[in-house]
C-alpha cells in the first residue's frame, strides 16, 4: 500500500456535468409570457427562437454552484505559487483591474470619434513612450493581441523594410533554446528557419553564429535572457556580426521582466522587439485570457509600424493612418485595450526605480531557488542565472521518476508545477520562474515539497507515479481531450 500525502488546503466536492444535473422543467427564472407586449409589435416573428434544445434545465443555485466548485478545482496566481518557467505567472496587483474597469475605459467604443476619446488616446501615446523608454526603442505599437501574435508582427516588419531595400532574404536564424512561437511566427511570414546551436554554457557564441550568418538570413530571433534564464553575453557582438552582414536583430521580449529598469534591449543591438504586457506588466492570462503584445522597433523601421497610430497633434489626440510604408493593421480596431490600461497603471504606479526593483526581486528569488536545490536536484548551468532556473529529473531516473511525475508530486502539495520538458534541448527539464511577487518563506516551502519529493522518489515511486492524490481527477490522458472532441450536449454519457 503505498502512502498518501497529507492533504492540503483542498475541498473534494464530486461535481457532475451541468448535462448531468439537469432535470426537465427546471429553470433559473421565468420570463414573462409576452415580454414585449408594452413595445408595440415587439419583435417579428422571424427573429424569435423557438424552442431552446440542448442547454441544460437546472436552477440558478445549481449552476452558481456548479461554476464556482469548477473554479476552485483550478489553480491560479492568487491561489499559491505558480512558477511556470517562460510564463511569468506574477501577482497581478489588484489596482489595476480597479482601474481597468473604471466606466471611461471599460465602456468606451471603439467607433467613438477621437475627439471623444483623448483620455484613452493620451493613454495608448504615453503608453507607448513608457514602453519605448523601457526597451530603447524609438517607436512602439500596440496594437497585437498576445507575444507571439506581436512576433509575427515584428518579423512582417522585418520583411517589409527588406522589400522595401529591394532585398530578398528567405531565412531567419534561431537558437535551439527558442520559445515554440518563435519558428512559427517566422514560417507565416513565409520564412524558413534555421536552427543555431547554444555552446555548453547554454548561450549563443558569436563565432557560431558568424558561422550560419549570410546575405540570404533576414534575421537573428533571440531571447535574451533565453529560456535556459541565461543572459546572452555576447549579444553585442553577436548584433554586430548580423548587422554586417544586412540582417535584423528580432528580440523576443517575452522575458523583460529579467531586465526592464537595468538594461535596454535597444542598447544591445535589437532592431524590434515585442513586449508581453500579460507577463512582464502584470495582467492576468493564461486559459485563453486576453493579452497584449506590443512591439517596439529602432528609428529606422518606424515607418513600417501598423495603422491606425496615436500621433499627439496640436489640435489633441488622433488616430492616423496616413503612413504609407506601413504592415497595415494586424488587429481589429486597436488591440486589447484593457489590458494596456492595466500596463500603464502598473508601470505608474511602480515607477522607474520600482520596475528596476522588480527586476532584481526576480532574478534574486530565481537564483534564490537555485541555490536551495543544490545538491537536491541536477542543475545542468548552474551559475548566475537571470528571472529563471532550470533544473532536471536526471538523480531521479534509476527510481524511474519523471520530470512529470515531480510536477505531479507538487500538485499535491499545493504549488502549481514548474514548465516541464522545455526548453526542448535540456532533457527532463523543470523550468522554474518564482517571480518577484514571492516571499523567501513561500519559496522555501516550494523547495521542501521539491526535496520531499526527491525523498519519496527514494523510498515510494509508485505514490508519485500516481500522483496527483489530492485532486478530484488524477492522472488525466493528456491527449484524449484533444483527439475526442465532444462538443454537443447530446453526446455526453454516450462515450
Ligand atoms: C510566452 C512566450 C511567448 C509567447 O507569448 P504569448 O503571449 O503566449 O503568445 C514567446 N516567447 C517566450 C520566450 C515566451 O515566454
Amino acid at each position: 500500500m503505498t502512502q498518501k500525502p497529507k492533504a492540503v488546503r483542498c475541498l473534494k466536492i464530486a461535481e457532475p456535468l451541468l448535462f448531468e444535473k439537469s432535470r426537465k422543467g427546471r429553470s433559473g427564472f421565468v420570463v414573462p409570457a409576452d415580454p414585449f407586449a408594452d413595445v408595440g409589435d415587439g419583435i417579428p416573428a422571424e427573429h424569435l427562437r423557438g424552442e431552446l434544445t440542448g442547454l441544460p434545465d437546472v436552477t440558478e443555485p445549481e449552476a452558481v454552484r456548479h461554476f464556482v466548485r469548477l473554479s476552485q478545482f483550478n489553480f491560479g496566481v492568487d491561489t499559491g505559487l505558480y512558477p511556470l518557467g517562460s510564463c511569468t505567472m506574477k501577482y497581478n496587483p489588484k489596482i489595476n483591474e480597479h482601474v481597468a474597469s473604471l466606466p471611461g475605459f471599460a465602456r468606451i467604443h471603439p467607433y467613438l470619434p477621437d475627439e471623444a476619446v483623448q483620455g484613452a488616446l493620451a493613454l495608448m501615446w504615453e503608453l507607448e513612450r513608457y514602453l519605448g523608454e523601457i526597451s530603447g526603442m524609438a517607436g512602439v505599437t500596440l496594437q497585437p493581441a498576445a507575444g507571439a501574435h506581436g512576433e509575427f508582427a515584428g518579423i512582417r516588419i522585418i520583411r517589409a523594410a527588406l522589400e522595401k531595400r529591394g532585398d530578398r532574404r528567405n531565412k531567419v536564424l534561431i537558437p535551439d533554446t527558442a520559445h515554440g512561437t518563435n519558428p512559427a511566427s517566422c514560417t507565416l511570414n513565409g520564412f524558413s528557419v534555421a536552427e543555431v546551436k547554444s555552446s555548453d554554457r547554454g548561450v549563443l557564441s558569436a563565432e557560431q553564429v558568424a558561422q550560419v550568418m549570410d546575405d540570404d538570413t533576414a534575421a537573428l530571433m533571440v531571447t535574451n535572457p533565453n529560456t535556459l534564464g541565461l543572459f546572452e553575453e555576447e549579444i553585442g557582438k553577436i548584433a554586430q556580426v548580423v548587422h554586417s552582414r544586412g540582417g535584423y536583430m528580432y528580440g523576443d521580449g517575452a522575458n523583460l521582466n529579467a531586465l526592464m529598469g537595468v538594461s535596454r534591449p535597444g542598447d544591445m543591438g535589437f532592431d524590434v522587439i515585442q513586449f508581453n504586457l500579460h507577463k512582464t506588466f502584470s495582467t492576468p492570462h493564461g486559459g485563453g485570457g486576453p493579452g497584449s503584445g506590443p512591439v517596439g522597433v529602432s528609428a529606422e523601421l518606424v515607418p513600417f509600424l501598423p495603422i491606425p497610430r496615436p500621433i499627439k497633434t496640436d489640435q489633441g489626440f488622433r488616430l492616423r493612418t496616413d503612413f504609407p510604408d506601413s504592415i497595415g493593421r494586424v488587429r481589429a480596431f486597436f488591440g486589447n485595450f484593457l489590458v494596456m490600461v492595466k500596463a500603464y497603471t502598473y508601470i505608474r504606479e511602480l515607477g522607474g526605480e520600482g520596475l528596476a526593483q522588480a527586476t532584481r526581486m526576480a532574478v534574486l528569488n530565481a537564483n534564490y531557488v537555485r541555490a536551495l536545490l543544490r545538491g537536491l536536484y541536477d542543475i545542468p548551468f548552474d551559475r548566475i542565472c537571470m528571472h529563471e532556473c532550470v533544473a532536471t529529473d536526471a538523480g531521479l531516473k534509476k527510481q524511474k521518476v519523471s520530470n512529470v511525475d515531480v510536477a505531479k508530486g507538487l500538485i499535491d502539495r499545493g504549488f502549481h508545477p514548474p514548465t516541464v520538458s522545455f526548453p526542448i534541448c535540456v532533457h527532463g527539464a523543470l523550468m522554474i520562474e518564482p517571480t518577484e511577487t514571492e516571499t523567501k518563506e513561500e519559496l522555501e516551502r516550494f523547495v521542501e515539497a521539491l526535496n520531499e519529493i526527491r525523498d519519496v522518489a527514494m523510498t515510494d515511486p509508485d505514490q508519485l507515479h500516481l500522483a496527483p492524490h489530492n485532486t478530484y481527477v488524477s492522472r488525466l490522458d493528456e491527449a484524449k481531450a484533444a483527439r475526442d472532441l465532444i462538443l454537443t450536449a447530446d453526446m455526453v454519457g454516450k462515450e
